[in-house]
Parts: C-alpha cells; structure tokens; sequence
C-alpha cells in the first residue's frame, strides 16, 4: 500500500472504486472483475431462473464455466438459502448440453473433434462480463495516469503480474503519449518487483530448518505479496 496515492481525485463511482482498490493495496483490475462478477452472480440468483432473454441465450449455446456453477449456487444459497434458481438454469443448460452431445455422438469422427472444441467454451456469461470490466478498468486507469497522483499510485500500487501485461499491452497499442506515461509507471512496477523479488529470495535462503529462525515479517509479506502477485487479489468480503 503507497501513502501518495491515499488521495486519488475521483470523478464518479468506477474511478472511487478504481481509488479504493488501489489504497487499499488491493489490484484494481483484479477487483473490477471481481465486482463484476458478484454482480452477474447476484442477479442469476435472484432472476436468473425467469429470466427469457438469458433463457433464449441458452438455448444459443449458452452455459456457465467450473467456478461459476459453484459461485451461482454459492451465491443463491448464501442470498436465499435454497439453490433451486441454481438447479433451474442448470437443468436448461444440461438440456441443451445433452441435446447437442447426443448429435454429436452418431457424427463422425471429425465432426465430434470439431464439436467438441467448439462446445468446450462454456460461453459463460460471468466470465464475459468480468473481462470486459477488466477492460474497462484497465483504459480507464491508463487515461487517469494523466494525473500525476494517479500515476504513482500505479507505479507502487500492488498490480497483480497477468494485470500488469494487460495494461502495458493496451499502453503499448494505445496512443505515444499514453506510452510514454505508462514507461514512467513500468519503471516503477518494475522497481516494486526487483525488492520483492529480492526479499522473497532471503525468506527462500530463510526456509531451512536451522535458518527459520531469521524469517523477518517484511520477509513473510513478501511471500504472501508474490502469491497475490502470481494468483492475483484475493477476492473482499462482500455482505451486501
Ligand atoms: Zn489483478
Ligand atoms: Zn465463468
């Protein structure tokens, strides 16, 4: 968490959100997807089952990926303590799953190959609305490095490394002044990774039986700081 950026200028609600995750220590493309997809996940529990329009998409193909199965009914249970909106729409999906795989198991073995990778996108709504969120989280954030307050928070803030490569991606596609601002802020990240990296190193060297002993806590930050860096910000508890 950097000090500098405990007063980010914020225009509206994303740009307060974006501050907050920052402030916070958190990643904020990490914590847009997740906002978005507690969102999607709220509203399937809630409407999902009655839902035409998500119904007539499912019936295009529509389906919902591992960890959103088990979010949705983790997410209806925890609203209304029951998992019948959850059993509803897996019950369309499953039909339209085995009406397809029942076609596809008297097709040739070519046409089940291509079937196969074609069906193995789940086409997951959730999952679709999170990227798009980290979209729009990751140009909004480089259009705000305008301001220097905004800048450094990026420079020290705690990005997690696959979100890092999604900004300097768009930073690298966008316009020369848009990447002259982000060299700034790279520079910085990559600074904040060499200390991390060095660290990590000497809690590595500290892991011995004989030499635990001399583990600091900046040392054992720094193992829980690259495990958030690799597997991204952990998801916040939302009880709402
Ligand atoms: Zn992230
Ligand atoms: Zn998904």
């Amino acid at each position: 968490m950097s000090a500098q950026s405990a007063r980010l200028p914020a225009r509206d609600f994303e740009e307060i959100r974006l501050a907050e995750a920052l402030e916070r220590g958190r990643c904020p493309i990490c914590d847009a997807r997740q906002e978005s997809s507690f969102a999607a996940l709220r509203g399937l529990a809630r409407e999902g089952a009655t839902d035409r329009g998500l119904r007539a998409e499912m019936d295009k193909g529509l389906s919902f990926c591992q960890p959103h199965s088990v979010g949705l009914s983790k997410m209806e249970l925890q609203q209304t303590s029951s998992q019948l909106a959850t059993a509803v729409l897996l019950d369309a999906v499953l039909r339209r799953r085995l009406a397809t795989l029942k076609k596809l198991s008297s097709s040739d073995a070519g046409t089940q190959g291509r079937g196969l990778a074609e069906i193995a996108d789940p086409k997951c709504p959730v999952c679709a609305g999170a990227a798009e969120a980290s979209r729009t989280a990751v140009n909004r954030l480089l259009a705000l490095s305008t301001d220097s307050a905004w800048s450094s928070a990026l420079g020290a803030g705690e990005i997690c490394l696959s979100d890092l490569l999604a900004l300097w991606a768009a930073a690298a596609g966008g316009p020369r002044d848009s990447q002259a601002r982000w060299s700034g802020i790279l520079a910085a990240q990559l600074g904040r990774l060499e200390v991390l990296q060095k660290t990590l190193a000497e809690y590595a060297h500290n892991s011995t039986v004989d030499r635990r002993h001399l583990i600091t806590s900046e040392q054992q930050e720094a193992g829980a700081a690259s495990i958030r860096l690799f597997g991204g910000t952990p998801d916040r508890d939302r009880n709402r």
